[in-house]
Parts: structure tokens; C-alpha cells; sequence
């Protein structure tokens, strides 16, 4: 089965036509998981599983945590209220995140850096919590800036500290060296779109580099388009685009991609 485990159609992109890109979704047949990045996308990603085979995630995106609290209970409740209405035998709440560190966007704000970088690790740390509480793995963001260079490290030495080393390492943008880190620390890593753009040489290194055991496929819809469909509006089916391309990277066929990456969605979503 076809698994896009990374998409935003709880996004205002899907506003206007989101009946049909659902449609497309269902009929190809594959499995969505939708990510929150706000209180209200994560409301959003959980409506969304009334959808045959659409799972959420729930969390405070590291570039949001100024923009509203983490009220930890009010996540909490949308997992329980999921439980109990959930018409599947398990919650289809199957990860809290997106979560981590982004210092990408980090001077956007007129607020000190250092004090971005604490907020950012407070806020992560409470979706550590809210993950062991809810025995659910995590969706993790990581995005460096030139300047500072460290979010990986930065991420797993927080995941150690933590003793916390249960999710995927989402739209993988490390070197070879991270990922190492990352498989060390029993992570998955998950890759879009990206590594189909011509520029993307070194991170085809690393899709060569990891084990088809543990990588997951995501498109991040609506954002990073592969190369097929570069520059329009993401949607999960695309990340077919993506299996292709690991596919062709490691020499194998698509279908022993898809199988893979399917298991081990299954293995650390539990769907
Ligand atoms: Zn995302």
C-alpha cells in the first residue's frame, strides 16, 4: 500500500477543492497521515480521519510557538475524544508533531534568538511528554539556517536526554553523519519530494545511505512538489514520484519500495 506519511490537507490550500483531492487519495487506493502545526490544523487532521485510511498527527510547529500556547491537555483531549468516537479499533491519532527545532525561520521575529531557541526546546520537550503519555511516536522537524547549523544535533541530543527516541525524522535534510545519528538513535527517516530535484545530489547520497528498512516516503503537501509537478500545489499522490526515486536510487523496483516503506509506516505508526 501507498503511504503518504506527511501531508497538510488540513492546510487553507485544499480549501477550495478538498472533496476531490481526498477523492484522488481514496481512489488510488493509498493511506494519508495528516500533520497538524497549529491547535486548529490539528483539530483539522483529525476530521480528516473520518476519511477511509487518513490518519493525524497533532502538535505545535517549532516556527508557530509564539504564535499560540501549547495547552498540553487540549491535545490531550483531541487524542481521547479520537479513542472514543474512533470507528477503527485503534485511535487514528498515530503521532504527535510536528515537532523540533527550526532555526531556518528563526530571525522573522523580533524576539533574541537565544530566547527563540528556548521557547522552541520547552515546547518540544512538552510534545515529548504529550508522546509518552499517548505511548505514540513522534513526527520530528529539523531546519537549519546558514548560520546555525546545529537543529539535528540539537533535536537527538534533546531525544537522549529525554530518553525518547521513538518517530521519524521528517523531509530529512541532514548529511550522511545525521542520519548515522539518527538510525543510532533507532529513528526512521523520512524523505519527499526533494530528492527528485536535479540540485539534490548529496541527499540522494543519503537515500542511498539508509536502509530501505528504515525509510518512510511523504510528500508534505502542499509544499515540495516532486519534480514532475515541480512549482503546482502538492497532493499525496505524488509521492508515488517519491517511491520511484528511491526506487531508482537503490535499484530496486517500485513495488519493493512501496511494500517497505508501507511496513514501516505500519511498524512505528501502529496503523
Ligand atoms: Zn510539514
Amino acid at each position: 500500500m501507498l503511504i503518504d506519511t506527511h501531508a497538510h490537507l488540513n492546510f487553507e490550500a485544499y480549501d477550495s477543492d478538498l472533496v476531490d483531492v481526498v477523492k484522488r487519495c481514496i481512489d488510488f487506493p493509498m493511506v494519508v497521515i495528516n500533520v497538524g502545526s497549529q491547535f486548529e490544523t490539528s483539530k483539522k487532521a483529525v476530521e480528516l480521519t473520518k476519511h477511509k485510511n487518513f490518519y493525524s498527527s497533532l502538535g505545535l510547529h517549532p516556527i508557530h510557538v509564539f504564535d499560540e500556547d501549547f495547552i498540553l491537555e487540549d491535545y490531550q483531549a483531541l487524542i481521547n475524544d479520537n479513542t472514543s468516537t474512533s470507528l477503527s479499533a485503534h485511535s487514528r491519532v498515530v503521532a504527535i508533531g510536528e515537532a523540533g527545532l527550526d532555526y531556518f525561520h528563526i530571525k522573522e521575529k523580533s524576539i533574541p534568538v537565544d530566547e527563540v531557541i528556548k521557547k522552541q526546546k520547552d515546547i518540544f520537550i512538552c510534545h515529548i511528554d504529550l508522546a509518552r503519555q499517548n505511548n505514540l511516536p513522534l513526527i520530528l522537524h529539523g531546519r537549519n539556517s546558514q548560520e546555525l547549523n546545529t537543529c539535528y544535533g540539537d533535536i537527538f541530543g534533546i531525544l537522549k536526554t529525554e530518553d525518547y527516541c521513538s518517530g521519524v525524522v521528517h523531509c530529512f535534510g541532514g548529511n550522511i553523519d545525521e542520519a548515522r545519528i539518527a538510525l543510532n538513535l533507532e529513528l526512521y527517516i523520512g524523505f519527499t519530494g526533494i530528492i527528485t530535484f536535479p540540485k539534490a545530489e548529496d541527499l540522494r547520497e543519503v537515500v542511498k545511505f539508509v536502509p530501505l528498512d528504515r525509510i518512510l516516503i511523504e510528500t508534505d503537501s502542499p509544499y515540495l512538489a516532486p519534480q514532475a509537478v515541480r512549482g503546482q500545489r502538492n497532493e499525496p499522490i505524488y509521492v508515488e514520484e517519491v517511491a520511484k526515486e528511491v526506487a531508482r536510487i537503490k535499484g530496486l523496483e517500485i513495488e519493493e519500495v512501496i511494500d517497505a516503506t508501507w511496513k514501516n509506516a505500519k511498524n512505528l505508526f501502529k496503523i
